[in-house]
């Protein structure tokens, strides 16, 4: 089935999905961006998503192209056009198409927005879950706000490729005080040996992620111990269980940090409940 994708106000075909060359998002890398999970052609957590959405583009100055009930329109659409039961919706929103100068466009100017679905394959990031990945440490060289989810990805696709090239499937970014900040696209988790689980606080040298978000919901829900603060790789590396959170990923175990395995190096059974029991928390639209 040929893939389907909305540019700019009109569903096309993949090869005929095309954006201008003096697009920002091409030139300067200038919009947000972002990804909800498909699960039984429903949408997950779409009302979180179009919020952070929001807050992006107002850290960017872009405005909303649509209002966000439009928008949901166009998102179910173009799930449907693909036929995705489960899988992903992708959303990016630029500055629009201006001659290239580096101070914004003249106001009125259109942002441009792009929006595509795909199937994943759900088998195989059970059987990823099942074994556990590993993941490299390296140091946070982003720019200051990674809070905005914005299509600026550099620093990310390196790191991520750092781990591809060490056997890993993550690289986890660490501040100049030796804390972890939070994976090239994930959020990272410990468990301690206490029993302790501990993720970095939103504070602003992270992400602040959608699935993270429902995580915190199932552990106020389960009425564990928990704290939001930062660790160091020190410490997860001697931690029980570590874990990551992300949209594409929902809980994935972590068994090996920069080749030292976490606990006894199999996933642990914290992240695994976990991962179980994420969609409870979760809503559908
Ligand atoms: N941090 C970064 C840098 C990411 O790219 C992502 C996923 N896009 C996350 C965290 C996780 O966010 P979410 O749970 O909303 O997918």
């Amino acid at each position: 089935m040929s893939r389907i994708a909305y540019v700019n106000g009109r569903y096309r075909p993949h090869r005929d999905a095309l954006v201008h060359m003096e697009d920002r998002g091409y030139q300067f890398a200038d919009g947000a961006y972002e990804v909800c999970e498909v699960r039984a052609a429903h949408i997950v957590d779409e009302r979180r998503h179009m919020a952070r959405l929001t807050r992006s583009l107002a850290e960017l100055r872009i405005g909303l192209p649509m209002p966000l009930s439009a928008l949901s329109v166009v998102l179910h659409e173009t799930v449907r056009r693909n036929r995705v039961r489960d899988g992903i919706v992708y959303l990016q929103v630029t500055r629009g198409v201006a001659r290239r100068d580096f101070a914004f466009p003249a106001p009125g100017t259109a942002p441009s927005i792009v929006v595509t679905a795909r199937a994943h394959d759900s088998f195989r990031t059970e059987s990823t879950a099942a074994d556990g990945i590993a993941v490299i440490t390296l140091a946070d060289n982003r720019w200051a706000r990674p809070y905005i989810k914005s299509v600026s990805l550099l620093p990310n696709v390196l790191a991520k490729q750092a781990a591809r090239d060490a056997g890993a499937r993550e690289a986890w970014f660490v501040d100049d005080q030796g804390f972890v900040t939070e994976g090239a696209s994930s959020n990272a988790w410990i468990v301690t040996a206490r029993g302790e689980v501990v993720t970095r606080p939103a504070d602003g040298r992270i992400l602040n992620g959608i699935s993270r978000a429902v995580v915190l919901d199932a552990i106020a829900a389960r009425g564990l111990s928990f704290s939001e603060r930062p660790f160091t790789v020190v410490e997860a590396k001697a931690a029980r269980e570590a874990f990551i959170t992300a949209t594409t990923q929902i809980v994935q175990p972590v068994i090996r940090i920069d080749g030292k395995q976490v606990g006894d190096g199999r996933p642990g059974p914290f992240a695994t409940a976990l991962r179980r029991e994420f969609h409870r928390h979760a809503e559908f639209t």
